[in-house]
C-alpha cells in the first residue's frame, strides 16, 4: 500500500532495486533474502519449534558470515528448557542441500547448532531443523520490499557517481528528495512495528523495540529479548526495585558477590528481590555471552538502561503518555525537550551516580537518558510506532501531526555511516543540509537503498539517473 501517491523517490525505487528482488521471490526466493529474514528475525520468533517438535528461542541470530562457513555465527540458540548453545546457523533452501552444498563431513558446518530452511520436508541431517516459511511475520513479498534497504557490507568512502548530479541540483530540490526517502524510511520502520503488533499487540510492541533500541548496535538483540519477557518482568508487581531485578537477573547482569559499602546497598537490595525467583526463571535467563561490553560508553551500559525500562514498566503509562504527547500541541523548538518530559522517570538514588552497579559513586547526577538517545527513540521507535497506530486506526489528525513531528525533528547525533553517505555522496563530510532528523533518515535510507546493492565503482547504480530526472522533473 502507498502511503504518499506524489512520492517520486518511493515510486523509482520500487521500480528499480525493489523490483529487482521482487522478482527473483517467487516462486523461490534467493538465499540473501532468508539471511536477511533470519539477520532482522522477520519471524514470529514466539512458538517456533524444530521439525522434531522442540519448541527453540532464538536468543541471538549471530552474525553474519559472509566467507565461506556457515551463515551465521556466534548464533544463541534454546531448545526447551536446555541452556542456550552458542554456535553458527546455516540457512539453506531445504534440508537436502545440507549434503548438495557438501556441509555433510565439512567441519567448518560441524559447529551449526540448527540447520534453517525455508521449506519441505525436512530429510535428517543430523542437526535440529527450523522451517522458515510458515514462521514469517509478513508476507514474502512485504519483506523483500522491506529488505531491498538492506544491503551488502559498505563500499569505501570514495566519491560516488551521482555526487556531480547531486552537486548541481537546487538546495530545495535536494531536501525534496531526502524529505521523499526519510518518507519510506519512516513507512519501512512503521511496518516492521505493524508486522510484530499483529501478534503481540502495540503496548508489547512498544517495550520491545524501545528496549531493541536502547541496546544499540551491540546489545539489541539481547535487549529485544528482555523485551519480549516483559509479560513475565510484570507479573504481580509494579515495584520499579522488582522490575529492575528482574530484568537485570533475566539478562544475567547482576553480579554475584557485593562489596562492603553503602553503594553495595542497592546491588542487595535486587539481590533480595531476585533470589527468590532466580531457580524459576533460570530457563529464561539469558547466557552472559549474549552480551557485548566491549567499547561501550559508560551511559550507555545496558543495567542503566534496564534501569530505566523498569521505571517505564512500573509507572506502566509510557504508551498513555506518549499518544497523550502527540495530542498536545508542542512548538518546533521543544519537540526534543518535550519528549524528554515524557520519558523521565522519578529520580533513582543508585542509577544516576553510577553507570554500572559495581562503578564509583559520582558527585553530580547525570540524565538516564540523554536527548541524542530520546531522539533517536523518537525518529526509529516512537514516531513511527504512533504514526502506524495512526494509519491503522484511520486517525488522519494523528497521522499528520505524527509526520510533522517526524519531518521537524532536529537533527540526532552525527556517525561514521552518514559521515560514509555525505562524503559518497555530496563529496564532503559537511553536514551542514543536515538540519533535521528526518534529512538524516534519508541520507541513510538512499545509502541503503542504493550504495549497498552496487560497489565502490557504483556499477548498475540508478542513483544518478534517478538525479537526473529529478532535476527536470523539479525545473518544471
Ligand atoms: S552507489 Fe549509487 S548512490 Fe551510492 S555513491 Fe555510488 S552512485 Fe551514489
Amino acid at each position: 500500500m502507498r502511503f504518499w501517491p506524489d512520492n517520486f523517490y518511493e515510486e523509482w525505487r520500487e521500480r528499480g532495486v525493489a523490483t529487482e528482488l521482487l522478482h527473483d521471490v517467487e516462486p523461490i526466493p534467493p538465499e540473501r533474502l532468508l539471511q536477511q529474514i533470519w539477520l532482522h528475525q522477520r519471524l514470529r520468533r514466539e512458538g517456533l519449534v524444530t521439525t522434531d517438535g522442540r519448541p527453540v528461542r532464538i536468543l541471538h541470530p549471530g552474525f553474519w558470515n559472509h566467507e565461506s562457513g556457515p551463515d551465521f555465527q556466534k548464533a544463541i540458540i534454546q531448545f526447551g528448557t536446555d541452556t542456550p548453545q552458542v554456535g553458527a546457523v546455516e540457512i539453506d533452501l531445504s534440508s537436502s542441500l545440507w549434503k548438495g552444498h557438501g556441509h555433510e563431513g565439512n567441519p567448518r558446518y560441524g559447529e551449526v547448532v540448527l540447520h534453517v530452511i525455508w521449506e519441505g520436508a525436512s530429510k535428517p541431517t543430523g542437526r535440529p531443523t527450523l522451517i522458515m516459511k510458515p514462521a514469517l511475520d509478513a508476507p514474502l513479498g512485504e519483506l523483500a520490499l522491506w529488505f531491498a534497504a538492506e544491503g551488502l557490507p559498505k563500499p569505501h568512502a570514495i566519491i560516488g557517481q551521482c555526487s556531480a548530479p547531486l552537486q548541481n541540483l537546487g538546495v530545495a530540490a535536494l531536501n525534496e528528495l531526502l524529505r521523499q526517502a526519510a518518507q519510506v524510511r519512516l513507512h519501512r520502520k512503521a511496518t516492521q512495528l505493524q508486522a510484530r503488533a499483529r501478534d503481540a499487540g502495540w503496548e508489547q510492541t512498544l517495550w520491545e523495540f524501545t528496549l531493541a533500541a536502547l541496546g544499540y548496535k551491540h546489545n539489541h538483540w539481547p535487549m529485544r529479548r528482555l523485551g519480549e519477557l516483559t509479560p513475565w518482568a510484570l507479573a504481580g508487581s509494579a515495584d520499579s526495585v522488582i522490575l529492575e531485578a528482574r530484568l537485570l537477573g533475566l539478562g544475567n547482569l547482576l553480579p554475584r558477590e557485593t562489596k562492603a559499602g553503602s553503594d553495595s546497598l542497592h546491588l542487595r537490595r535486587l539481590w533480595d528481590a531476585w533470589w527468590r525467583e532466580a531457580d524459576a526463571a533460570s530457563p529464561l535467563v539469558l547466557p552472559r555471552a549474549s552480551w557485548c561490553m566491549a567499547g561501550i560508553r559508560p551511559a550507555n551500559q545496558p543495567a542503566r538502561r534496564l534501569a530505566l525500562g523498569a521505571g517505564w514498566l512500573a509507572d506502566g503509562q509510557l504508551m498513555a503518555r506518549l499518544e497523550d504527547w502527540l495530542l498536545r500541541s508542542v512548538p518546533v523548538s521543544a519537540l526534543a525537550e518535550s519528549l524528554e518530559e515524557v520519558l523521565a522517570i522519578s529520580a533513582h538514588e543508585f542509577w544516576e551516580f553510577h553507570w554500572t552497579l559495581r562503578s564509583p559513586r559520582f558527585a553530580t547526577p547525570q540524565p538516564l537518558l540523554g536527548s541524542a538517545r530520546a531522539t533517536d527513540l523518537a525518529v526509529n521507535v516512537f514516531l513511527p510506532w504512533l504514526w502506524m497506530r495512526a494509519v491503522t486506526g484511520q486517525n488522519a489528525s494523528m497521522r499528520r501531526v505524527a509526520e510533522e513531528r517526524y519531518f521537524a525533528w532536529p537533527s540526532g547525533q552525527d556517525n561514521s555511516t552518514l559521515k560514509l553517505g555525505r562524503q559518497r555522496l555530496m563529496g564532503h563530510t559537511s553536514s551542514k543540509i543536515f538540519h533535521t532528523a528526518a534529512a538524516q533518515q534519508g541520507l541513510l535510507q538512499i545509502t541503503r537503498d542504493f550504495c549497498d546493492h552496487s560497489n565502490a565503482l557504483c556499477q548498475n547504480c540508478h542513483f544518478p539517473e534517478l538525479v537526473k530526472v529529478w532535476q527536470v522533473r523539479m525545473s518544471h
